[in-house]
């Protein structure tokens, strides 16, 4: 006998636009099957369009390649110090490892979610009075929450410490009508297959110089010095992104801010219908925030409570996710030092992703709602 299960939902899946296939075409049609083309100038332009004419962009294989290759470009070293936020993917903080270096973690603020200004400052503090000043902060619009800008940027230029910016969840959100992805020295951004435009993977490393950008394609493509043979003089690595799935992305260029409308108003329906619930909290924009909302996620009063939610999902073949469990409390990180006030494990008990795709249906957020409800009362 059959049993009929209902439509699974994700939590978030990639979602074409339609011209993705013509530009993937055009890379066949003329034979630019090549880490480099014109579907790879293209891409790099239409990112550049979109974000700021005082940058540049490097399209790369992956986000965790940007931020390798932008720590190598901010001279980080065997046992140079590393600060990043704690609550994040650990794709942030694992290239600091790549390289030798240390991670040392600090927490969140309560209002964005993201890096907390005074734990920052602790820490910067604290490390310079322990003798080693760090080399670089990894910051993190989480979700697509921008991190109070104004304020990290201030601590970071006062202690003139280079900021790497993880753009890898923000692409499309803003600060002040400032888009994110702009504030770093560098900033990364991601397109692998969940997030808010997707090559099915891939990423971009952002420059305020032509001369950085030429030095990270430098270091992506092997490191190959100026010669008719093979000539090295530093190590590489091979880091660029393809024609074939640049073209995917310049299709998914036209769509982005059509994705960012579809997702903000999953995040205002979730609002509405369960924003006066006291045992949930939202992720809310402070103002002159602007979020992408990537993922719609709530924060509820426990870590049971938000099991509870979650299991009613699954068992209705809706896709949910705890927020990213805070890097200082891995296992693998366990040895790393941290500057914690709590708020970054709060929020992993008692946090929930939503399923947040641009492509949701309203009878898919009906649904969704309609569990939760029934679990709140
Ligand atoms: C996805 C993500 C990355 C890594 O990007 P990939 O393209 O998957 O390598 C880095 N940082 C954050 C915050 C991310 O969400």
């Amino acid at each position: 006998m059959n049993v009929i299960k209902s439509k699974k939902i994700w939590l978030s899946s990639p979602h074409m636009g339609g011209k993705e296939l013509t530009y993937v075409q055009e890379a066949f049609n003329t034979n630019w099957i090549a880490p480099l083309g014109p579907n790879v100038d293209g891409f790099e332009q239409d990112i550049k369009n979109y974000l700021s004419n005082d940058i540049y962009v490097a399209a790369l294989s992956s986000g965790t390649a940007a931020l390798h290759l932008g720590l190598q470009l901010l001279g980080v070293e065997r046992d140079d110090e590393v600060l990043c936020q704690s609550m994040t993917f650990a794709a942030s903080a694992n290239p600091i490892v790549y390289l030798g270096a240390k991670p040392i973690f600090i927490d969140s603020e309560s209002q964005t979610w993201n890096i907390c200004p005074e734990q920052l400052e602790i820490a910067i503090k604290d490390r310079i009075a322990k003798g080693k000043k760090p080399k670089a902060i990894i910051t993190v619009h989480l979700y697509g929450m921008p991190y109070n800008v104004d304020a990290i940027h201030k601590i970071a230029r006062a202690y003139e410490i280079p900021v790497l910016e993880d753009s890898a969840e923000s692409l499309g959100s803003s600060y002040h009508n400032i888009k994110c992805g702009t504030f770093g020295d560098l900033a990364i951004l991601s397109f692998n297959g969940n997030k808010i435009i997707t090559t099915s993977g891939g990423g971009a490393l952002i420059t305020k110089s032509k001369k950085d950008k030429e030095k990270a394609i430098f270091l992506a493509t092997q490191a190959r010095d100026n010669a008719p043979h093979y000539e090295h003089t530093e190590i590489g690595n091979n880091y660029r992104m393809s024609n074939v799935i640049a073209g995917i992305g310049r299709g998914q260029m036209e769509v982005l801010d059509k994705h960012i409308t579809y997702r903000r108003t999953n995040f205002n329906f979730y609002k509405q219908q369960l924003g006066d619930h006291p045992e949930l909290e939202f992720q809310e924009e402070p103002n002159g925030y602007y979020s992408n909302r990537w993922l719609s996620c709530i924060k509820t009063r426990s870590y049971q409570l938000r099991e509870e939610i979650r299991l009613a999902l699954a068992n209705e073949n809706i896709e949910s996710r705890p927020l990213w469990k805070p890097m200082h409390l891995q296992p693998v990180f366990a040895e790393c030092e941290a500057y914690i006030n709590g708020i970054s494990g709060d929020l992993f008990d008692g946090g929930l992703c939503l399923p947040s795709g641009s492509n949701l249906e309203e009878d898919d957020l009906l649904r969704i709602v309609t569990i939760i409800k029934n679990i709140l009362g």
